[in-house]
């Protein structure tokens, strides 16, 4: 048996119940293959995929709130440390109901590629809780946050750990984090990204993750012969990701015509209007029923449906396992192009094997929304050097990161004989940098 097919079998065998997990190492062990085969030995000699699918560490702990009329809550809470080979931990902190270790691992996992891809250096990690913010006043959002950080901040800290946003953590959060951080430490440190700008936050921050998706499609389009100009573009979600991938979208010339939320989605011919969109989900935290009533055009539908919709461009941004393989035979049939991920692994396995076997450009979220990442590590920059640079200035940088990313994983690919398999060159290209450090840092 091949030593990536022995990790594979033994990562299963220890982790029966973790199914995201499993599909994270699986993806990314697959692609690593040309590269291990090269210089399988010493790879096994140094147990470097058994090292890189364990994590540093695991934390899990008890999260106890009370709501506003009084009754006591208990969430779970994680921070999974994955490899700090080139950097400190970083990684953003998910709260969701669905969130549970598996899910964690999974995403600390692709971190630790991602973030070595951005080059910047930062390791990997993920945390996140079960806690579910729908519904919840700033009150309770506030104590939930607090008591998260009063177990937190014991493994974080600027030169160790550097949490950010995900699904559920935005400024609001990070803001009431960051406040217990402080608190308790009495550190004024940029142990957090994603802050307000009066306290040390980033311009383009908020922006990015939608912002370097759109730039990498723009520049994965144009090294292929197309353009974005003129071209229909079916997103999924209407959070962060997804509003700024939409803005930059119509920006580079595309037409944005989808978004979507837990309960149902957005068709709006005339293109998806950011401030309606940005007024029902960032200052109303409404259901996208909302969008509907505001544009009388547009459609609103019950349950998943996004990817039914014809376009030139596929951009999931919701969450991972979105675009499923009957989406992926829907949008062939349709003639998409290009489809880039804005959120973590939303395509799966199955799906990704479809698409590319069918010739469609395939940008996965690894690479495609490491702008979200990337001008974290740049925020860490500014708090570093205690100066913040203009939004001119952090959102060419991130536009360069981008463009790199891009023509990092297709050097890669193109280098190992998988020309054109972005999936294949960002794993690639991730895996190299962090393994060349792990063998010169020893065991
Ligand atoms: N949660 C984002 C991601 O998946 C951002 C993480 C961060 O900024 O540290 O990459």
């Amino acid at each position: 048996m091949s030593y990536v097919d022995e990790v594979i079998k033994s990562t299963a065998e220890k982790n029966p119940n973790q199914p995201e997990f499993l599909q994270a190492v699986t993806e990314v062990l697959e692609s690593l293959r040309p590269v291990i085969e090269q210089n399988e030995d010493l790879y096994k000699r140094e147990a470097i995929l058994e090292r890189l699918v364990e994590p540093d560490r695991q934390i899990m702990f008890r999260v106890p709130w009370v709501d506003d009329e009084g009754n006591a809550h208990v969430n779970r809470g994680f921070r999974v440390q994955f490899n700090n080979a080139i950097g400190p931990y970083k990684g953003g902190i998910r709260l969701h109901p669905s969130v549970n270790l598996s899910i964690i691992k999974f995403l600390g996992f692709e971190q630790i590629f991602k973030n070595s891809l951005t080059s910047l250096p930062i390791g990997g990690g993920k945390g996140g809780s079960d806690f579910d913010p729908k519904g919840k006043s700033d009150r309770e959002i506030m104590r939930f946050c607090q008591s998260f950080m009063t177990e937190l901040y014991k493994y974080i800290g600027k030169d160790t750990d550097v949490p950010a946003g995900d699904i559920g953590t935005g400024a609001r959060e990070i803001g009431y984090m960051f406040g217990q951080y402080k608190r308790i430490t009495d550190l004024y440190e940029g142990v957090l990204t994603g802050k307000g700008l009066s306290f040390g936050g980033s311009l383009a921050r908020t922006e990015a993750t939608g912002y370097g998706l759109l730039y990498l499609t723009n520049e994965m389009l144009k090294c292929n012969g197309h353009t974005l100009e003129g071209k229909i573009c079916a997103v999924s979600g209407a959070g962060n990701v997804a509003t700024y991938a939409i803005q930059k979208c119509w920006q580079l010339g595309g037409k944005p015509v989808t978004c979507s939320d837990s309960t149902g989605w957005i068709y709006d011919p005339d293109g998806i209007d950011v401030a309606v969109l940005k007024d029902v989900k960032e200052v109303r935290r409404a259901r996208l029923t909302e969008y509907a009533k505001a544009r009388p055009n547009a459609e609103y539908h019950e349950g998943r449906g996004v990817w039914s919709v014809k376009c030139d461009v596929a951009l999931p941004c919701a969450t991972q396992n979105e675009l499923r393989i009957e989406d992926a035979k829907q949008l062939v049939a349709n003639g998409v192009i290009a489809v880039a991920e804005g959120a973590n692994m939303p395509t799966t396995l199955e799906a990704t094997q479809y698409l590319q076997e069918n010739g469609i450009l395939f940008a996965p979220g690894k690479a495609a929304n490491a702008g979200g990442v990337a001008t974290s590590a740049l925020e860490m920059s500014q708090n570093s050097e205690r100066l913040s640079w203009t939004f001119e200035e952090v959102d060419s940088k991130l536009k360069n990161i981008m463009v790199n990313i891009f023509h990092n994983m297709s050097d890669a690919a193109e280098k190992y004989g998988y020309a054109g398999n972005y999936v294949v060159g960002a794993n690639i290209a991730g895996f190299e940098k962090v393994a060349n450090a792990m063998l010169a840092q020893g065991f």
